[in-house]
């Protein structure tokens, strides 16, 4: 397996919409379990019927249905080159579950990447957040508003607030970050895999600064260039 990137960080940091953007910059597929969770739940699924309590509480959905769909979808071919993943692993099991993976296919975690803001800028950017309902690209009321108002730039399709995104959900998601998923950036920095970026810059900025400290960390993979 080639390069494989994990996004870590707290909820609507905008760890998404980086993930996206390095993804289409370097040809590697981004693959994110909350998109996944979503798609299986809008598909009436039985994986979303299970999921869905867990999304509806902002809770975490249990490991054994996680990691058995990471597991699944990185058999895919389209991941012979490598993965960004976003939004898992979210605890020491999934962490642990991810090295065995991709131990599996002969390769390993190779950075990951953690973009931080304070929980003020995280609670703003979660409730100004609207998504689009094709293909969940992600929008900003303020920071990052579409061309038109209500419609995804890219594919037109209708802008809608996640329900996770209200008020009480949204406490409650950052407090399984804190209390769960948090203790993942010590054992990734001990591991010496860990880029740490400030989440609290305009989007391109710190793209740009993902980049760089890629072309540092990485620099055997010719994609990467600033
Ligand atoms: P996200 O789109 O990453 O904010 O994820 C939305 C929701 O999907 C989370 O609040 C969880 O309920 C569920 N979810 C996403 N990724 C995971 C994961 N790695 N482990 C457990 N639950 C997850």
């Amino acid at each position: 397996m080639g390069l494989n990137i994990v996004f870590l960080g707290p909820p609507g940091v905008g760890k998404g919409t980086q993930a996206r953007l390095l993804a289409k910059r370097l040809g590697i597929p981004h693959l994110a379990t909350g998109d996944l969770f979503r798609e299986e739940i809008k598909n009436g699924s039985e994986l979303g019927r299970k999921a869905k309590e867990y999304l509806d509480q902002g809770r975490l959905v249990p490991d054994e249905v996680t990691v058995a769909m990471v597991r699944e979808k990185l058999q895919g071919a389209e991941y012979g080159e490598g993965v960004i993943l976003d939004g898992f692993p979210r605890n020491l099991e999934q962490a642990a579950a991810l090295d065995g993976i991709l131990a599996e296919r002969g390769g390993a975690l190779r950075t990951v990447i953690l973009v931080n803001a304070s929980p003020q800028v995280v609670v703003q950017r979660l409730s100004g957040r609207r998504v689009c309902r094709a293909a969940g690209h992600n929008y900003h009321l303020q920071n990052n508003p579409p061309r038109a108002e209500g419609r995804c730039d890219i594919d037109g399709s209708e802008l809608y607030q996640r329900d996770d995104d209200r008020p009480e959900v949204i406490q409650q998601r950052i407090q399984v970050y804190t209390e769960t998923t948090s203790p993942l950036v010590e054992y990734y920095r001990r591991r010496g895999i860990l880029i740490e970026i400030d989440g609290e810059r305009p989007i391109p900025e710190i793209q740009e600064r993902i980049l760089e400290a890629l072309a540092v960390a990485v620099n055997d993979y010719p994609k990467i260039q600033i």
